[in-house]
């Protein structure tokens, strides 16, 4: 009796299950688990959705049942895919820049931030507009006023053409702001007034690369003032810190994320340097099993845009090949959450 329910057991299909071999019943074409190569899965913690990419999924979400399809969002509302084609199935309808917006519907602002002369017109205009910007990086447009207030000549140190940077130049008037994309770029700049300078950080940044900047920026200018600490964000720090705590450890890393999202590019570069090699994927059908050739111990992890059903994918994709097992993983406990734009809470 007791033989023949165990041997009707068959090997879990949820990651990390191992399944006990000796009573699984399976069919000579179905793989079994002594088939595949074993693989140890470190997956990192804290990873995937900060606080600031749910309220702006959240904002397009509600403005959908609020005012029905379409919504329109002024570039992709967070840099992934996934989300981007997932709201796109609900009736959003997401475009470059606000003159693609037609009269009459409501727009939203991606979480990035943009340039003060954009809700500026769609007041023109007398557009419905909700403002998703992300709380941090709305403070560091504050701080920038306040700075440009107080006479002084930002130093900004971002990336070039990444959205939050132009909507972060676009907070004040021209010529006040200089971008340092680099070590060689703080060591080259020469302002006009030494004296007068700040400095202020895009909040995606990698966290050595910007120490070392503003280390620089710090010597070359002793007046400058800036924030206590860089403004890259906690959420970005965090995953940062994650894939250092376990890259040590890993014979490879995948970063689950689009190639147009800073952080997720940054944890890639954290790994690598940290000597582990590592790959950016979008989704599960991304993964180049040749790639993985040999490893036993893979960390994963994803950027801050990207879902966690995605990380499942993943994993799920790499247990079709792999007997995986998770190694659990603590982590630093995240527990930041952000106001709706007011109106939208109720709805
Ligand atoms: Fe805000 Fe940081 Fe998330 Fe960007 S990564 S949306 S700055 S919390």
């Amino acid at each position: 009796m007791l033989r023949r329910r165990r041997s009707r057991r068959r090997a879990p299909a949820t990651p990390g299950g191992r399944g006990d071999l000796s009573v699984v019943e399976r069919s000579a074409s179905e793989p079994s688990m002594t088939d595949k190569p074993p693989l140890t899965l470190l997956i990192a913690a804290p990873r995937g959705f900060c606080a600031g990419v749910d309220r702006a999924i959240r904002i397009v979400e509600l403005a959908l049942e609020r005012y029905g399809a379409p919504v329109y969002v002024r570039h992709e509302i967070v840099h992934n895919k996934f989300v981007v084609d997932s709201l796109k199935a609900k009736g959003a309808v997401f475009v470059p820049e606000l003159d693609q917006v037609p009269d009459g519907v409501p727009v939203v602002f991606s979480a990035h931030g943009v340039p003060k002369a954009v809700p500026a017109r769609a007041q023109e205009r007398g557009l419905n507009y909700l403002d998703a910007t992300c709380p941090l990086v709305s403070k560091v447009h504050r701080q920038a006023e306040r700075l440009i207030e107080r006479g002084r000549h930002i130093l900004f140190v971002g990336h070039a053409g990444h959205p939050e940077v132009i909507g972060t130049f676009g907070q004040v008037p021209e010529g006040r702001m200089t971008l340092i994309e680099t070590a060689a770029d703080a060591l080259a700049v020469a302002p006009a007034d030494p004296d007068s300078l700040a400095f202020l950080t895009q909040t995606t940044l990698s966290v050595d690369d910007t120490s070392e900047i503003v280390a620089i920026l710090r010597r070359r200018f002793p007046a400058i003032s800036g924030p206590r600490s860089e403004d890259i964000c906690y959420a970005t720090s965090n995953r940062q810190a994650a894939v250092k705590a376990i890259a040590a450890r890993c014979e490879a890393m995948l970063v689950i994320g689009s190639p147009n999202s800073s952080n997720s590019l940054r944890l890639v570069e954290v790994a690598e340097r940290e000597g582990t090699k590592a790959r950016l994927v979008g989704r599960g059908a991304d993964i180049d099993f040749a790639w993985l050739e040999g490893v036993r111990t893979l960390g994963i992890t994803a950027g801050a845009s990207a879902p966690e059903l995605l990380v499942r994918e993943v994993v799920d994709t790499l247990a079709q090949r792999f007997a995986v097992a998770e190694e659990p993983i603590e982590g630093v406990e995240e527990r930041m959450i952000f106001k709706l734009p007011a109106g939208l809470e109720a709805a």
